[in-house]
Order: C-alpha cells, then sequence, then structure tokens
C-alpha cells in the first residue's frame, strides 16, 4: 500500500518550522503513521535537512489522484507527540503573530517554544540478531540500510536518510524483526534533568558486609528509594550499589526531577505580603477592573495611575481574585532585574503556584517552568515579553506593567510588541487585559479615548504623599554665567550637597553612556567613526577604548588625528561615565554608584547595585533610563536630569513621546517615600512640550499636544506605519532594490501612501548599507499584504529586509 497505487484520499499536515522567511509547509502523512494532532511535533525533510516542526492542521485531501497536487508533497518522518505540544490557543496566538508582522510562521513559533523542543532527530536504528542473519539476503533499499548497520551500532534514523522511502522501508524491516528502532531521547521528557535513584526490591537475599548492609538499612528507611549521589554522600561507593544490583536486591531507576529556579535564586526572595488598606482611589479602581474580570469576555483596560498611586498593589488583588476564579494570570513586566520588586511581591503573595521568567534562567530552568505551567501547576507567570507565549492553562488575566516601555518591542525578526500580542491574547481567550502606566503609550490613551479600552485613573499618589516639586534649569542661563563646559548646574549642586547632609539620597540621570561623546581633531575637524556604522565612537575611559554603541567594534584611544596626524585630538559630548567623575570629584565623601549597560554587564550585576542603594550604602546613583523604571526607594528625595534634550535631536517620531516617558518617570522616582521629594530637570530647550508638560507632570496636556502632531504629519496612532528596511553591501544596491520593491506596491489605486526610498537615518550598520520606505494607511492588512507580495517576487531581496509594522524607532 506504500507504492504510490494508493487510491484513498491523502493525509496531509501544514506544518511550521524554524526558517526564517517562510511560510507553514504541507506535508503528507504516511499511512504508518497516526495522524498529528494541531500543535504535535513532527520530524520533516526540508531540503537535505530533516527539522522539527510543528503541525499547525491537517487535512484529508478530497482529491486522490496518483499525479495530484497531494503527490507533490513530501512525507512526515514522524509523529513526535500524540497529543499537541504546543497548547492550541498558544498556537493561534502564534500565528495571529506571523500573519500580522509578516514573518515566517517558523520564526513566529520560535518565540513561544520553550528550549530543546526542536529536536533535529530522535530516533536510532540498530540492528537485530535476524536482521544479521538476512544481510545477505535482501536486496535495494532494506540491503542498503541493513549494510549501514552491520556493526552493530545504532545509528541516528536521519543519517540513514539520503533517499525516499527510507523511513518506510525502516518501518517495514522493524515489523519484520530485522532492527530495532528506538528513541534514546524521547520526546520533551529528555530535557527534564533525571536523577538515577536506588531502591530496594522484593529480593529475600541477605546482604553481605558491612557496607552492604549500612546500604540496605538506608535504603530500607526510603521506600521511594534514594538519590545515587546522596547515597555516595553517605559514603556508600558505586561498587558497593554495583553488588546489591547484581544480586538483585537493588533496583536502579531514571526519576525526573526539575530544576527549580527559586533554588539559585537568591535575588527575588519572596517579600511577605503587606496588609494595606486600599485608598477610595484604588478600591473604586480595582472594583472596576475586578467587574470587568469575572465577565469570562474579552474586555482591555487602560490603567492610568500616576508614579506611585499603588497599581502594584491592584495588579495582586485582581491576580488573586481572577486566581480564586479559577482562571490562570500572566503579568508582563519590562525587565525583571530592574523590576525585582514586582517579582518578589508576586512571589511572596501565590508562592509555588508562581513562576517567575527572566533572563538569568538557564536554558534547563525554562524548560522545566513551561512544562510546570503546561501541566497547570503554576497559575501565575511574571515575565518579560516572550512571556506573552506562555502556556497559562485557561488564562483569565493579563496584566501589562509599565505598558509603555520600549522593551516590550522585539527588535529582531518575528518584531511584535509584547502588550499588542497580550491584548490578542486575551481577546482570543475572553480575558481581561489591564495595561498600567503612569505614562501611557500614545497608543493605549489613544483606544482608551475612542472607546476601545476602559480607562481607569489613579490621579493622586497613596496616602496623599505629593508628586515632586519639578524646577525646569535653563542651560542657556548656567552657560552665560559659567561658560559652555558647565554639566551640573548650580542648583543642582546645591541640592546634592544638602541630600548628602541630610542623609537622604539622589539619583542623577543622562540617558546616553560614556565618558566623551565624540573625539575630534581641532586642525582638520575629523571625527572618529566606526568603520562599519555611519556613528561616532565613544569614549569609554575606565576601560581606555572608543567603542561603537551599535556593533562594539572598540579601539584604543588615539592621540593623534589618523588623518592629518594633529596632536590636538579634542573630547566632546559627555555621558554617565563622566557624570560620576564629576560627582565623585565634587562631593569627595559621597558614595556613588553608576548604573548603566557598561557597568552591569555580569549577570546579575544590577540587582546588587540597586539592592544597595534601596538599603542606603550608597548616596548617589547614576545611570541611564535603566534607572527611571519602576523602583521605589522610599529615601530619594532628588532627582537630577543632566541633558533631558538627549532624546529630542533623534529623527524620530517618537522622541518627544520618549521624552516625555522618562522624565516623568524619572521625576516620579523621587519623594516616593514619608519625605518630599524634588526633581532638576537640566535643558537647552525648557520651551519644548514634552519638557514642560512632564515638569507639571501633565499627562492629558502632552497627550493633546502630541496627537495633534501625529495626526498632522501622519503618524501613529493617528494612521498605521510600516518600516521597511533593506541592507546592502553598496548604498547604490540597497537604494535600488528598495525602489524596485516601493514600484511593485505602486500601481496607481494603491489605499495607502509610500514614502522613500531614502538612506535610513543609521544609513550603515555594522559594515551594511541601508535604506528604509515607510508604507502609511489606515488599512493595515492591505498594506501588509502588498509589501509582502513585492517581497515574494524578489526572495533575494526579502532574505535582506527587515519588515517592522508598527515600528517604535524608525532608526
Ligand atoms: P506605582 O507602581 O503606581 O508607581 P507602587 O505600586 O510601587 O506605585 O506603590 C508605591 C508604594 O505605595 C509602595 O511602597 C506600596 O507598597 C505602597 N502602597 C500601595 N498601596 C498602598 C496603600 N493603600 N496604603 C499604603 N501604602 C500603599
Ligand atoms: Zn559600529
Amino acid at each position: 500500500m506504500e507504492n504510490g497505487i494508493a487510491r484513498h484520499s491523502p493525509r496531509l499536515a501544514t506544518v511550521a518550522v524554524p526558517v526564517p522567511s517562510i511560510g507553514a509547509l504541507t506535508y503528507r502523512i504516511p499511512d504508518f503513521l497516526p495522524l498529528p494532532v494541531p500543535g504535535a511535533r513532527v520530524l520533516v525533510p526540508l531540503g537535505t535537512r530533516v527539522l522539527t516542526g510543528v503541525v499547525t492542521t491537517t487535512d484529508i485531501a478530497p482529491a486522490p489522484e496518483a499525479d495530484g497536487p497531494a503527490a507533490a508533497f513530501k512525507d512526515v518522518i514522524d509523529v513526535l507527540d500524540a497529543e499537541a505540544f504546543l497548547p492550541a490557543d498558544v498556537l493561534r496566538l502564534v500565528q495571529w503573530v506571523a500573519e500580522y508582522y509578516a514573518c515566517g510562521a517558523g520564526e513566529a513559533l520560535s518565540s513561544a517554544m520553550p528550549p530543546r523542543a526542536w529536536i533535529e532527530s530522535e530516533r536510532h536504528a540498530q540492528i537485530t540478531d535476524a536482521g544479521r542473519e538476512r544481510l545477505a539476503l535482501e536486496r535495494g533499499l532494506r540491503a542498503e540500510i541493513l549494510a549501514k548497520l552491520a556493526d552493530r551500532k545504532p545509528a541516528r534514523v536521519d543519517t540513514l536518510a539520503t533517499r525516499s522511502g527510507i523511513y518506510a522501508a525502516l518501518k517495514a524491516l522493524e515489523r519484520d524483526g530485522l532492527i530495532e528502532i528506538t528513541r534514546p531521547l524521547k520526546g520533551a521528557a529528555s530535557a527534564f534533568r533525571t536523577v538515577r535513584v536506588a531502591s530496594l526490591t522484593l529480593s529475600e537475599a541477605l546482604p553481605k558486609g558491612a557496607k552492604q548492609v549500612e546500604a540496605v538499612d538506608l535504603l530500607r528507611a526510603a521506600p521511594e528509594g534514594i538519590d545515587t549521589a546522596v547515597l555516595t554522600a553517605r559514603g556508600i561507593s558505586a561498587a558497593t550499589l554495583k553488588r546489591l544490583v547484581e544480586v538483585g536486591l537493588v533496583a536502579i531507576h531514571r526519576r525526573k526531577i526539575e530544576r527549580d529556579p527559586f533554588d539559585q535564586e537568591a535575588a527575588l526572595p519572596a517579600v511577605p505580603r503587606k496588609q494595606v488598606t486600599l485608598t477610595s482611589e484604588q478600591a473604586e479602581a480595582f472594583k472596576k477592573l475586578a467587574a470587568l474580570s469575572v465577565s469570562n469576555a474579552f474586555a482591555c483596560a487602560l490603567l492610568h495611575g500616576v508614579t506611585g498611586s499603588g497599581k502594584t498593589e491592584i495588579y495582586m488583588r485582581l491576580a488573586a481574585s481572577v486566581r480564586a476564579g479559577g482562571r490562570g494570570v500572566l503579568l508582563l513586566v519590562p525587565e525583571i532585574a530592574l523590576t525585582p520588586a514586582v517579582a518578589a511581591l508576586f512571589r511572596g503573595a501565590f508562592g509555588e503556584r508562581v513562576a517567575i521568567q527572566h533572563s538569568g534562567l538557564s536554558d534547563g530552568e525554562r524548560h522545566d517552568q513551561w512544562h510546570r505551567i503546561r501541566r497547570g501547576d503554576v497559575d501565575v507567570v511574571v515575565g518579560t515579553r516572550s512571556a506573552v507565549f506562555a502556556p497559562v492553562v485557561n488564562l483569565g488575566l493579563i496584566i501589562v506593567d509599565e505598558e509603555h516601555d520600549g522593551s516590550y518591542k522585539q527588535e529582531e525578526t518575528p518584531r511584535y510588541h509584547g502588550r499588542d500580542v497580550a491584548v490578542v491574547r486575551a481577546q482570543q481567550a475572553g480575558a481581561l487585559a489591564v495595561l498600567g502606566s503612569a505614562t501611557p503609550s500614545m497608543e493605549s490613551f489613544f483606544n482608551a479615548q475612542s472607546g476601545r479600552y476602559h480607562l481607569v485613573t489613579l490621579e493622586r499618589r497613596v496616602l496623599d504623599r505629593p508628586m515632586a516639586d519639578v524646577r525646569i534649569v535653563d542651560m542657556r542661563a548656567e552657560f552665560a554665567i559659567h561658560g559652555p563646559d558647565v554639566i551640573l548646574s548650580s542648583p543642582l549642586v546645591e541640592a546634592i550637597g544638602a541630600r548628602l547632609e541630610k542623609k537622604e539620597q539622589a539619583m542623577v540621570l543622562l540617558n546616553r553612556r560614556g565618558f566623551a561623546t565624540v573625539v575630534f581633531c581641532r586642525q582638520c575637524g575629523h571625527t572618529l567613526e566606526c568603520p562599519n556604522c555611519s556613528v561616532s565612537l565613544t569614549v569609554h575611559k575606565a576601560i581606555r577604548r572608543a567603542r561603537c554603541h551599535y556593533c562594539n567594534h572598540a579601539t584604543g584611544i588615539p592621540t593623534k588625528c589618523s588623518q592629518c596626524s594633529g596632536e590636538f585630538l579634542e573630547q566632546m559630548g559627555f555621558g554617565t561615565e563622566r557624570i560620576e567623575a564629576e560627582i565623585r570629584a565634587m562631593f569627595p565623601g559621597a558614595r556613588v554608584s553608576r548604573v548603566d549597560r557598561d557597568t552591569v554587564r555580569r549577570k546579575g550585576a544590577i540587582t546588587g547595585m540597586l539592592s544597595r542603594f534601596a538599603s542606603g550604602e550608597v548616596d548617589i546613583l547614576v545611570g541611564t533610563q535603566m534607572i527611571a523604571k519602576g523602583h521605589d526607594f522610599p529615601r530619594v528625595t532628588l532627582v537630577g536630569v543632566i541633558s533631558a534634550d538627549v532624546g529630542l535631536g533623534m529623527a524620530d517620531f517618537r522622541a518627544g513621546e520618549r521624552t516625555f516617558q522618562l522624565l516623568t518617570q524619572v521625576a516620579g522616582r523621587s519623594g516616593r517615600g514619608e519625605l518630599r521629594g524634588e526633581a532638576f530637570v537640566q535643558t537647552i530647550h525648557p520651551d519644548h512640550y514634552s519638557i514642560r508638560h512632564a515638569c507639571r507632570q501633565d499627562y492629558a496636556g502632552f497627550f493633546t499636544d502630541e496627537i495633534a502632531f501625529r495626526k498632522e504629519m501622519k503618524y501613529p496612532p493617528a494612521i498605521a506605519m510600516i518600516n521597511a528596511v533593506v541592507k546592502s553591501p553598496t548604498r547604490e544596491g540597497a537604494m535600488t532594490d528598495a525602489a524596485d520593491l516601493v514600484r511593485a506596491m505602486r500601481w496607481g489605486g494603491e489605499p495607502y501612501r509610500i514614502l522613500g526610498p531614502a538612506p535610513a537615518p543609521l544609513s550603515r550598520l555594522k559594515g551594511e548599507h541601508r535604506a528604509q520606505f515607510f508604507v502609511k494607511g489606515s488599512h493595515r492588512a492591505a498594506m501588509r499584504k502588498a509589501l509582502v507580495s513585492a517581497l515574494d517576487a524578489r526572495p533575494e531581496i526579502r532574505r535582506r529586509t527587515i519588515v517592522d509594522v508598527d515600528p517604535m524607532s524608525v532608526l
């Protein structure tokens, strides 16, 4: 029946494979394999490779034609799972991601799969005695296979699979008892850590010698068995154990164990739940959200609460109530290391039933955790962006904390936005999505205004603590008095001094790393640039290197100009390293610490630095936007922002929004405890609306101005936008290819506008030239479809093109 004359309908499966930019592929299920369910993993041939894929749909093809289209499909090699590996809801979500973000089905799937799920091949074939006897008698493919296995060593099945029909032949050989097929790595179970456990058998034999007696006594006291490593530690040697097994007294088996990330994770201790009484505002907000959560229907609410208004307390109560109703909870946070407090609070409140996903976990821990969640042993998951795909059973609530945060957007394929995927997941699950922020994204507030989201507002800090007083320091006036080299203004210096005297703490923010941002020659004007990217190199004084912040290229700090050999090289611009140095010089007695990507490279370093600051071992914390996130340091009464305008110069329509968010958030770190807070914002653009509104903590005012700008200039959220960046070894190549795509998308009646192509603001990156164009319009699906078909027609360009749907940055 396997030789092509079968006249019944072929069974087909579409399979997503983890290969860039290809959609789901169709395969035939041979008769000897069970029909896999969607979500099950299968082994499939692709070119010369054998890959693991995930079944997205199965189908019985209607036409049983011998040479119909179905005949062109290759056979699935093996079905790895009897049940869905990926649950149906996650599979559906992944398919939405692939479609919406215009990436390959398998690429989207990769974001949702736990580590070690992609098994290249896991079956081994080994010849039997009967097989050896038949070696000379078989012919064709069967003889070929047996010959390859003649040395009795097991061989991976995919190494035998050099031509079609091999799997049918293997199956037949197995049926005839000539070979054995084993799965030494059977399915997912293989990825769990296993330990060898010894236990007593029912044998009546008597142990010999003192060591054996001792071992048997130990084992008698532990009917569930003892880990052999533990026995060794107790002085029972492997030899003793081996002898006991030989005489039949002891049996050894493997037991699966799970790695508990909390074992090693001292950084995330559970914080015991502190009983607080909700403020009337909090109680009101909770009531509204809880009402939305019990309906089993989709709803999305924006929780707009000023910094320090107690949003976390609301999240926890909401999570507890949804959980009590028997449904699962997902809490997304921008970065666990930066918000360990929230994770620890949830750990304290939900104990064993919470899983915390963070970048410090090993693959093994992540794998075990995924399966715990999948089994339903966990009902609250706290994690970053990719946790949006966690296989939480019966999901009832998704909270996205600090929903405006840029880290929710993945800046590599698939370029999905965790917040937006969360909302879609809630929609598919009939769950409640809560987006929380003191500075909501333009998108979310726009949706709240238009009635698509419920809006829940917290206008006051808890216990009526006042917001910090924010003062603008006009640096143009400072320069007029003290000259152009002044970095720390006199009001800020004075305020820092006062904090040190009162034993209070200060935070100083500058959103730029390094010591100096430009090295230039006073003689010829040449600046030190990255050879791979169109940016200047940043000086990092402590490590004596000039480094590119895009590709990490680094050189020594030159003493002579590479162009004219002039010796007057000047360093300009400054970053956090310089600020730290200035502060140390000005306040020699102060304990200063710096948090930016240079100082927290080492895993876990950031947690240590933040906790030293929290415990008062540090007086002044200098840092980039990393220190602006949701921290709660009650003794901080002063925040200084060095160059509030750093981001405003960027050629990016979100520059104003990002600046507003950063300033509001960092000012919100001040005065959260019982002491009143203050903030100083140094700027040379004191009249810019982002800075003005941030200083007044006036979100509504900012939104009104910003949405007017977006509508006027036709930027999201007023319209939908897709950014396409074509990379090429030459500038002309990038421009020509981009122009080709643009031409293919224009036919006169298109329901969108295309801007460009033009060299990208970062026109060279990592040695490649980049040209970009934008597609703007109100029919996202039509825009995406047009772009995808233009790309499909040019696969060679497609490979070099980044498609960014709803871009967060246009660099
Ligand atoms: P947000 O996330 O809104 O900026 P947090 O949730 O971090 O604010 O809360 C700020 C501080 O107020 C925390 O220390 C929290 O424990 C405390 N808090 C929250 N709600 C209450 C309340 N009802 N009574 C007293 N303290 C509260
Ligand atoms: Zn570079």
